[in-house]
Parts: C-alpha cells; structure tokens; sequence
C-alpha cells in the first residue's frame, strides 16, 4: 500500500549556512514588511498550507512534516513506513531540497521522490535534485491522479492555523487565526507574478461558492476556536460573486467574522469600500508596485485616495513596491520610493524586481541576456540584492537601497504596528457614525446593487451592529501594547502619534480596563527581554516547532503532535514566505 510523507524544508530557517540564508526566514512580515522596524515587528511563523490541504485530500495514507529539524526528517525517513516523500520548497530553499533528497536516495532507495511547491519553476530541477516527479501547477490534481484517484471528487477544506509562535514585542498578543484556502493563481498575468504563472495564468477555485467559504470559516471555528480568517487567494476580490454569497451567508447566520486578504486595486474598486466594511475585510495586501503605472490593474486609479478611504473605513492596508525596474535610476528610485510612503499604507512591503523562473519577464531578461544565470539560487530571494544586470545599480548597492527604504518608511510614519492600532480605532468610529446616519437617513443595504439604498419600513442594521463588536474586539487588541509602542518610538513625530492614538482610544472605548491595565504590565516587561535580545544579537530568529500530522484515517479526524508546544487541538504544496511577495 501506498503511504505518502509530505514536507517542508528542514530548520533553521532565517539563518546563513550552506543551505539558506539569514534573509529568507519563515515569517513573512519581519521578513519583508516591518524589516528595520527591530522590537516592533510582529512575529510568527506561517504553516505550510498546501500541504495539509494535499494530504486531506487524498486517500492514500499521509503525514504532514512541517517545520521539521534535519533529525525530525531523517529519522522519519529511516522509519521505513513510506513509498513517496513530497518536498515543497521555494526557490532559495533549493539547497535544503537537494540534501533532503540525496539523503532519502542513499538511505531508502525505493521511496518514489515528488517536488513540489514555487521552486520547482527552477530550470533542469532534475539535474540540481534528485528526483522521480515534479509536480507543476495545481497539486491537489497533480496528486489524484498519480496514485489513480477520482480527480473529481470535491474538495475538502482542511483546518489551519494560520501561524505558531506569534508574537509581539516577546508577548502572544495576537490573535489566532484561520486559514482559508479558497483558490490558487490569478487571471491578472502580471509579467513578474509568480503564482500567476505556476497557475497558467488563471484562476483555480477550490471552494467554488460563499457558501463553501462559508462552511470553511464554520469548520476553523469549531476544531480551531477561531473568527479571524486569513484568506489564501491571490487575489480574493477578483471573484466578486463569491464574495457576495460569503457576507450574504455570513448575514444570514449573524456571523461577524473578519478576514485579511490579497487583492488588487481595480478588483478592491470594484467591490467598494462599503461593501469590505461590511464582509469584515480588516486588512488588504495591494500591489501598488510602481509610480510609473506599468500594470492593468492600476491603472487610472487613484492609489492615494483608495487606501486614505480603506484606512479611514477601518482596513488596514499593506502595500507593496518593486525596486530596480527597467526604468528605475539613482534619482527616480529616491521619487518611487518617496511615492510609495507617501501613501501613508500601515504597512509597506519593498521587494527587488524578483526574477523567478515561469515568469513572462524572467524569460525576456534571459533573451536580452541580462539574467546572471550562475547566481546562487539561495539567495534569490528579493531582499538582498538583484540577480540580473541593472544598467544603473551594481549588486551591493541594490541591497543598500532595499535596506535605506525600509528606515524611510520606518522614519516617517513610525512602526507599523502604531499605524494599524490607529486605523483599527478610525474605522470602528467611522463606521459607528455611518451606522446613525443610515439609520437617520433609512438607508439599508441592498446586495443586488451592492450599496446602502433609501427603503420605506427600514429597519435597524442590526448584522452591522454585530460587525461594529467585531471591528471594536479587532481594535482592542492593540490597547495594551499602546505604552510600549511610544516607549520603543524611532523618534518624537512617532510618539506623538502613539499619544494621540491613546487619547483616540480613550475616548472611544473609555478607561483602560484592569485585565487590559494587566496586559500592559506584562508587554512592558516582555518589551525589556525583546529589546535587550536585540541590542546583544541584533537580531531575534525563533525557529519553529516541528508539527506532525497523520492523515490515518481518511474518513477524518487526524491525530497532530507539535514537539516543542505539546500535542495541538485537531487536524496543503507551497511554502507561504517569497510566495506571497508577489501576490495581487
Ligand atoms: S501580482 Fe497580483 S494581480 Fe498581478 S497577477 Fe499576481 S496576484 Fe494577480
């Protein structure tokens, strides 16, 4: 019988060996996002998604091996039970692929190798690692259809957390969240996108309808406890239809739950801002990526405006730019850069012009031989320096200009976190007053138009009531790390900004509470540890526990043991980090 060992790459990740590099860590924000931002930056580690959504989905006997250590790896190899072994990687994970490989050739011969996962877009793979298959595209498909299943059979959702270890300043003050997998790929084709490009450039659906998403978000919540959803898609606005059947579901159930998603600016226009308050969107990942306006989807859209009206609704925004474009030169990349700040988004990602095998524009960089085809393939990761000739920017310079980018938006707008607290409380205000004036004006919502319209024998919005107690938790949860916020500030515009935000939240929600007050004590003191970690080894790397799933029995209900945090309650290829740089 067959019996399948799916995986990740092996620890430590974050840091420089022979096999990686301390900037590829598995954490997206820190990575990538709040870099520069020091004790600020949230931190938690992402679970390898797709790879649980594999295993549920088909019946050959699996097991999940994420964030495994090399001994976790070997020693599951040397157990003899398995006939395949999936490894997911990126790109700059190559080297762990190539070892974990070579070890299960030499120690268990007959054991079938799959690649899977973004760096398998690499080409000639099969000569850089040892293998029997590799699956490109979608890989639940992939997967059925190599052990001879029913590749038609629906889809089940699986529950995931979203991360472990999350953190800020050293206390677990976020919130736990789901994982939604509701498609992969994006019909967009944007030339430097990688998840469209591994997907054909279009769409995939796993949940097809809201009502599937729906029943997704039911199922995290009970075997997860959670209402907070991180929705996996590339780009989840673009198929407005199905997220009209997902608040319509959610309005009919009286559930208020909230969601972070990536999607791009036309789509995000598209569906308008009153109609995200209302779905619960609280933060949206939007590619704005060049001042130049080189993509469809931003096109004759007013960025500033978009985001200023997201924000001031209650969405935080994450926006994201590209450096070292064709075009960019030692003084337009200072107005690009200036641009993008300029948007005030909470939080901005600065990512170097990546160019990864599969993509339209990796192709025309390698035609125009301007690609340095013998760059490691570790550190293609985006932020460190470019791997192609830039005729104004030499390597170490690109890694410069990353970095100096990152202080600059620290230095101006202050830590990321600061920035979310304040949209967090505006958009619970706004909405409150939008709310009263609706009802004075005996507007209700209407989804066939997608707006609030005027109705005779209006009744009080009472599904935005149970919305406006979601948005109030989301916001409360920054409370208690206000004081810790202004004490660690980069400089005085940012802690006056703290202090404003403190009277704003006073003002709104009245006193601190005591359990809050308690709070508060306990991230300053775990703010002093985090803080003088940094100052010894500037920098923090925590590595992940390694978490084993057994996909035994296939009717359900899966046994799931984490090493280092003690077994987890209940039970998809892709690794989340680089991934996501190129998301919508
Ligand atoms: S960058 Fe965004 S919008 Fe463009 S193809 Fe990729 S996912 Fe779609």
């Amino acid at each position: 019988m067959n019996k399948l060992l799916l995986t990740g790459v092996f620890k430590p990740y974050g840091v420089t060996d022979e096999y990686g590099e301390a900037l590829c860590s598995m954490e997206l924000l820190y990575n990538q996002v709040t870099r520069e931002q020091g004790i600020h930056s949230p931190r938690s580690n992402n679970l390898s998604f797709g790879l649980y959504l594999l295993a549920e989905n088909i019946q050959t006997q699996s097991t999940v091996l994420d964030f495994p250590s090399w001994k976790n790896f070997t020693n599951e190899v040397d157990k003899g039970q398995y006939t395949h072994i999936g490894i997911s990687f990126i790109v700059p994970n190559v080297l762990k692929a190539h070892r974990m490989a070579s070890y299960i050739r030499r120690h268990a011969p007959d054991i079938k190798i799959i690649l899977g996962g973004h760096g398998t877009a690499i080409p000639d793979l099969q000569n850089m690692v040892d293998c029997d298959e590799i699956c490109h595209g979608e890989g639940v498909s992939w997967l059925r259809n190599y052990f001879g299943e029913d590749t038609n059979r629906p889809i089940i959702h699986p529950a995931v957390r979203t991360s472990v270890r999350s953190f800020v300043y050293g206390a677990p003050l976020m919130e736990k969240a789901g994982t939604i997998l509701s498609g992969v790929g994006c019909q967009n084709s944007c030339s430097f996108c990688s998840t469209s490009h591994k997907f054909d450039r279009k769409y995939i659906a796993f949940l097809d309808t809201g009502k599937d998403i729906y029943d997704a978000c039911i199922k995290d919540e009970e075997e997860l406890g959670v209402t907070d959803f991180a929705l996996m898609d590339e780009n989840f606005c673009k198929s407005d239809t199905r997220a009209r059947q997902l608040l319509a579901e959610m309005e009919k159930k009286n559930k208020a739950y909230t969601f972070s998603a990536f999607s791009s600016a036309e789509a995000v226009t598209k569906m308008g801002v009153d109609f995200l308050v209302r779905m619960g969107i609280n933060l949206l990942w939007i590619g704005v990526e060049s001042k130049a306006d080189l993509f469809e989807k931003t096109k004759g859209i007013d960025l500033h405006a978009l985001i200023k009206k997201l924000q001031d609704n209650g969405i935080t925004v994450l926006a994201s730019l590209i450096l070292f474009l064709e075009h960019h030169d030692k003084e337009n990349i200072h107005e690009e850069i200036d641009w993008a700040i300029s948007m005030e988004s909470d939080l901005l990602q600065f990512m170097q012009l990546g160019l990864n095998p599969g993509t339209r524009i990796y192709k025309e960089y390698d035609e125009k031989g301007k690609l340095m085809r013998d760059f490691p393939w570790q550190r293609r990761h985006g932020q460190d320096t470019i791997w192609f000739n830039h005729p104004n920017f030499t390597l170490p310079e690109s890694s410069d200009y990353l970095r100096n980018a990152f202080s600059r938006k620290y230095e101006t707008h202050g830590p990321s976190i600061m920035n979310m607290a304040h949209t967090a409380v505006k958009g619970y205000l706004s909405a409150k007053k939008a709310m009263a004036k609706r009802e004075k004006k005996k507007l209700v919502w209407n989804p066939e138009k997608n707006a609030y319209l005027k109705q005779s024998g209006a009744k009080p919005d009472l599904y935005m009531k149970l919305r406006l107690e979601a948005m109030k938790k989301s916001a409360m949860k920054f409370r208690p790390a206000l004081k810790t916020m202004i004490k660690y500030s980069p400089n005085k515009e940012a802690a006056e900004k703290g202090h404003m935000i403190i009277d704003l939240f006073n003002q709104t929600f009245g006193p601190v509470s005591i359990k809050d007050r308690i709070m508060d004590f306990i991230v300053q003191s775990t703010a002093i540890v985090e803080n003088l970690r940094f100052k010894i080894n500037g920098v923090i790397m925590r590595q992940p526990p390694v978490i084993r799933t057994v996909y035994k029995d296939r009717s359900r209900k899966n046994t799931q043991e984490s090493k280092n945090n003690g077994p987890i309650k209940s039970a998809s290829i892709a690794e989340p980090v680089n991934a996501a740089a190129s998301l919508s």
